[in-house]
């Protein structure tokens, strides 16, 4: 079969040699043993004595040194829970949070739940009795809006704050308000590397404490020509590491579940045709929803004799360590927005902490997919935080959520232009989610952006808004039934769009009395379902205590559609000469292949979202009427901006419309 050329290039520096591989005596070792052996362990009474000493500190170390699951035990064992105190710790994924909630309840030899648990959106797995809670930044956040002051903490560690995710920087400006009238609350900022001093400053020069990693030295190989197909790159890489290097395991980083099992799947494919050609090669993917017993299998040490391959997320850049790897597959991929498809290139920052993780254990290997000029002159250098990329709309509301109304005075890590915040504050008021003295109106950010009690169709709404939260995994296509989940995807197809056809599935779905062998015969991914269901029933209780009334539309689908346009009004494009064009900003964009209007190209659309992969995809179409804009915008949108070029030559006399032409 084919192969990859790749290149040897640079060598990420170790500062230790080799280790002869364990023993049998010592991959037995007990569970604390292998606490002991961690970077963080000699630190431990450094780390707890700097913690006393200070009320805010910063740690720095790198991944793997035990600074999720050690610190919070560390603070456990000191009596920082005394009194039923509580000690959060937060991470920005949702399988971070479970994973590492599940591992420090065995260290601990407590039932996950009790004093160790972890709460994530949609999933509270804690007790009165846990006094470790593991939970997503987001889920701390709405702590906040039950407890302002925290006062059940003693402790909060905030976790993989280099990330810099929405949720990470807005606690940051929380909690540093907090800390100043609760001088007994303690906080802790965890980063893998990097930035330190930047959170230090922010926390009036709060001390770093840095945990000293252990790194062997990694050998780095670019392909020598950049690979058109990466998927297919990396499963022949995978192949060719198996085959030709010496034993260890191998993780491959990828852009999330469809390319995921997509690529499980190729692996397993080529494994099973090869036979016994080969040695054994177990094949095990990791991501946000995959179930809990099929992520802990990752961790599972690798039986002699076999090799096993990872297959990964992002989570395994920095929060998750598994041990054993000696090999890294880098196509250089990333999903920025895990809520969208946003693919991108990862940084440089980021390349370097993937390779690290193939040096945790021994010297190790890892592979670039792409070029060594690329690396210098493509990747940027880090990560622009969440809350530059994001829409400001979805920030203000977020803290006005929260309680916070003098936004121009929030304490930001990288405050947004003043400007920009007004923008974001004025079309807020637009859009009627803000009243005039800059207060949250009763609608909540997740319904905000579409209006629900004009067009009298909330049932139709809900559906939509909560199918567009889990939009990019509904359907399923495995590969040896194309034709059939081709076929029947066109079957929920409706005239108007994408947001009819999702309206359209869980309908139908409902319909079906919520059944798993309904999605199963119409390929359509039952977790999902599951998963928007949850989300609508949030959203009806939502609905419910603000005190908007449900109401259906009776299948007068242009109210759907008008309503949708009242809420995303900004998000429209237009059919020109040379392709769409999006109407204020004329950028160049183009419709998603997946989508139902892909090929009816309409005059008018609205589009959920843009994503960019070869080209700026619209992703979830509707088709709009230009006069609609008008009706729902009249503040935003000229008539005059809304002529159409091709109309004004064609007087309405000469020119007929679809239905006269018959
Ligand atoms: P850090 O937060 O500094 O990156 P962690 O505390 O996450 O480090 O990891 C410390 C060690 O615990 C790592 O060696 C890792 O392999 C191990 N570990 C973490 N989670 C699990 C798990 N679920 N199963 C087995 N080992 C784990
Ligand atoms: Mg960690």
């Amino acid at each position: 079969e084919e192969t990859i050329e790749f290149v040897r290039a640079t060598q990420l520096q170790g500062d230790e040699v080799s280790p002869p591989p364990p023993t049998q005596a010592q991959q037995k070792e007990s569970i604390q043993a292998v606490r002991r052996s961690l970077p963080v362990f000699p630190f431990r009474e450094e780390l707890l004595a700097a913690i006393a000493d200070h009320q805010v500190l910063i740690i720095e170390g790198e991944t793997g040194s035990g600074k999720t699951t050690q610190i919070p035990q560390y603070l456990f064992e000191e009596g920082y829970t005394k009194k039923g105190m509580k000690i959060a710790c937060t991470q920005p994924r949702r399988v971070a949070a479970m994973s590492v909630a599940a591992r420090v309840a065995r260290e601990m030899g407590v039932k996950l739940g009790n004093e160790v648990g972890y709460s994530i959106r949609f999933e509270d797995c804690t007790s009165e009795r846990t006094v470790l809670r593991y939970m997503t930044d987001g889920m701390l956040l709405r702590e906040f809006l039950s407890e302002p002051d925290l006062a059940s903490y003693s402790v909060v560690m905030v976790d993989e704050a280099h990330e810099r995710t929405l949720h990470t920087d807005i606690l940051f400006g929380l909690i540093k308000d907090v800390a100043r009238f609760r001088p007994e609350l303690k906080v802790l900022v965890a980063s893998a590397t990097l930035d330190t001093a930047r959170f230090s400053t922010f926390f009036d020069d709060a001390p770093v404490f840095r945990i000293p990693g252990r790194r062997f030295p990694v050998d780095i190989f670019y392909t020598k020509a950049p690979e058109a197909d990466y998927l297919e790159a990396c499963v022949v890489s995978v192949l060719q590491i198996h085959v030709t290097q010496p034993p260890g395991d191998i993780l491959v980083f990828l852009t999330g579940q469809e390319e995921i099992e997509a690529a499980c799947e190729m692996l397993q494919d080529r494994c099973r045709r090869l036979g016994s050609k080969i040695r054994e090669l177990l094949v095990l993917p990791i991501y946000a929803n995959l179930p809990s017993d099929m992520q802990a299998r990752i961790f599972q040490p690798t039986p002699p004799g076999a090799r096993k391959v990872v297959v990964a997320t992002n989570i395994a850049e920095t929060s998750l360590t598994i041990e054993g790897i000696i090999y890294v597959l880098d196509p250089g991929f990333w999903n920025k927005q895990p809520t969208s498809f946003q693919i991108s290139c990862i940084n440089i920052a980021s390349a370097n902490q993937r390779a690290g993780r193939a040096g945790r254990v021994a010297a190790g290997k890892c592979f670039r997919l792409y070029t060594a000029w690329a690396y210098q002159h493509e990747l940027e250098e880090t990560t622009v935080p969440e809350i530059q990329r994001t829409s400001l709309g979805n920030v203000v509301l977020l803290l006005k959520s929260l309680g916070i109304h003098d936004l121009m005075h929030f304490d930001f890590l990288d405050p947004p232009p003043y400007e920009t915040l007004l923008l974001a504050l004025e079309q807020l008021y637009a859009l009627g989610a803000l009243n005039h003295l800059g207060e949250l109106t009763t609608v909540r950010w997740e319904v905000i952006t579409l209006p629900l009690t004009a067009y009298s169709c909330s049932e139709e709404i809900l559906t939509v808004a909560a199918m567009l939260s889990v939009n990019n995994s509904i359907f399923y296509r495995p590969k040896d039934k194309v034709v059939h989940a081709d076929n029947a995807r066109v079957n929920f197809f409706l005239p108007g769009g994408d947001h009819l056809v999702l309206l359209n599935v869980y309908t139908q779905w409902a319909e079906s009395g919520y059944s798993s062998q309904w999605c199963y015969e119409n390929f359509v991914q039952f977790r999902s379902m599951r998963r928007a269901r949850d989300v609508r029933e949030q959203l009806e209780g939502l609905l419910e205590r603000v005190e908007v009334g449900l109401s259906s539309c009776q299948g007068d689908y242009i109210r759907v559609r008008k309503a949708i346009t009242a809420g995303y009004f900004y998000h429209t494009a237009r059919l020109t000469r040379s392709g769409y064009r999006t109407v204020k900003q004329q950028q160049t964009v183009f419709i998603h292949p997946n989508s139902s209007l892909f090929e009816e190209q309409p005059r008018w659309l609205l589009y959920h979202e843009l994503v960019l992969t070869t080209k700026e995809f619209m992703r979830q179409v509707l088709e709009i009427e230009s006069s609609w804009l008008l009706e729902v915008a009249p503040h935003y949108y000229k008539a005059k901006e809304l002529e159409d070029p091709h109309s004004k030559k064609m007087p309405k006399k000469i020119g007929k419309t679809r239905e006269e032409l018959g």
